[in-house]
C-alpha cells in the first residue's frame, strides 16, 4: 500500500535537531503522519521516547537511525529502520561511528579560528542537546546566532563544506559495516537522500551495487532532499537496483527544514514501499 503518509527519515536534540522526540511525534501526528520514525544520527538514545511518543497518540512507529558512512571519498548517510534497539552490536557499532565526532570539532574550531571566528566550539557546544554528537549543523547555527552569516545554508556554503575554512575530513563507518549492523539487528538499510552526494554516474553505480550486495535493501525516494526531477530519477534507480522506496522529511526545525513532516509527495504507486519489508516490525 503505497498511499500511506509515512515519515521514516528526521532528527530531534539527540543529533542535530532543534525537537524533542516527544515534540516531533506530536507534529507528525497533528500532520497526518501515520507511520512514523525518528532517525537521529549515529545514535539511538532518542528511539525509547519517540516509540512511547507515538504509542500514546496511536501513531505506528518504526525504530531508525541515519548512520555516517565513509564511501568512496565522501560522506553518504544509510538509514536503518526497525531494527531491534536492544542488540548490542548496532549500539557498539554506533558509539564507534560517534567516537571522533569531539576531536573533529575541534579541528573544526581550528580551522574557523584562523579566519577570525574564535569560540566556536564552545559555541557549537551550547546548540548541541547531545555533546556526544557535535555536529557541523550546531556550527552552523552558532554562526547564524552570532551574525557571521544569515542562515544555515550559507554557513555551510561558506565554512562548513569541503575546502572551506571549517571543513574537516572524516573517516566514518565502512558502508560493510553500516549495513552488517543494521541487518544483524533485524532491520532494513536505506541509502538516504542519494541526490545529496555528487556522485559521477558511475560512483553512484558503484554505491548502489556495494549497497545492494552488502544486503541494502531500500533508497529514499520522496525526500526533503529531492526536487521532483530528482525524485523521479530515483524512483527509476529503485527500480533498476530492485530496491524498495522509502519517504521521509529529514525534517530538522521548524525554522531551517523546508519540508516539513508527512507533507511529502506519495511514492510511485508500482514501487515496494520499504514498509512493506517491515510489516512485522512495525510498533
Ligand atoms: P555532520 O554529520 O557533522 O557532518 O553534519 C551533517 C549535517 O549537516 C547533515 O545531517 C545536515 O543536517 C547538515 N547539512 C549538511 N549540508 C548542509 C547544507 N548545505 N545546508 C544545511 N545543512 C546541511
Ligand atoms: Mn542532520
Ligand atoms: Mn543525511
Ligand atoms: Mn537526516
Amino acid at each position: 500500500m503505497n498511499i500511506l503518509n509515512a515519515d521514516l527519515h528526521c532528527h530531534s536534540v539527540v543529533s542535530d535537531g532543534t525537537l524533542t522526540p516527544e515534540a516531533l511525534a506530536a507534529r507528525a501526528h497533528a500532520n497526518g503522519v501515520e507511520l512514523w520514525s525518528l532517525t537521529d544520527h549515529d545514535e539511538i538514545g532518542g528511539q525509547q521516547r519517540a516509540a512511547a511518543a507515538a504509542k500514546a497518540l496511536g501513531l505506528a512507529y518504526l525504530s531508525g537511525t541515519e548512520i555516517s558512512v565513509s564511501f568512496a571519498g565522501h560522506t553518504v548517510h544509510i538509514v536503518g529502520l526497525g531494527f531491534d534497539i536492544d542488540d548490542p552490536r548496532l549500539l557498539a557499532g554506533l558509539k564507534s561511528t560517534r567516537g571522533g565526532r569531539h576531536e573533529r570539532a575541534k579541528n573544526m574550531a581550528a580551522g574557523l579560528a584562523k579566519v577570525g571566528i574564535h569560540g566556536s566550539f564552545e559555541g557549537a557546544l551550547t546548540y548541541a542537546g547531545n555533546p556526544d554528537l557535535i555536529s557541523r549543523t550546531h556550527f552552523a547555527r552558532f554562526l547564524v546566532e552570532t551574525d557571521f552569516c544569515k542562515d544555515t545554508h550559507e554557513v555551510f556554503r561558506r565554512f562548513l563544506t569541503e575546502g572551506k575554512p571549517g571543513y574537516v575530513p572524516h573517516r566514518w563507518a565502512s558502508l560493510g559495516d553500516a549495513v552488517s549492523w543494521i541487518r544483524e539487528c533485524k532491520g532494513v538499510a536505506v541509502i538516504a537522500h542519494p541526490a545529496r552526494y555528487g556522485f559521477t554516474p558511475t560512483e553512484e553505480f558503484a554505491l548502489f551495487t556495494e549497497f545492494k550486495n552488502h544486503g541494502g535493501q531500500a533508497v529514499e525516494v520522496m525526500t526533503g532532499s529531492h526536487s521532483a526531477l530528482e525524485a523521479l530519477e530515483y524512483a527509476d534507480m529503485a527500480r533498476e537496483f530492485d530496491l524498495a522506496a522509502s519517504r521521509g522529511s529529514d525534517f530538522h526545525s521548524p525554522d531551517e527544514s523546508h519540508t516539513d513532516l508527512g507533507t511529502l509527495p506519495w511514492l510511485p504507486g508500482d514501487l515496494t514501499p520499504v514498509w512493506e519489508l517491515l510489516a512485522e516490525r512495525i510498533q
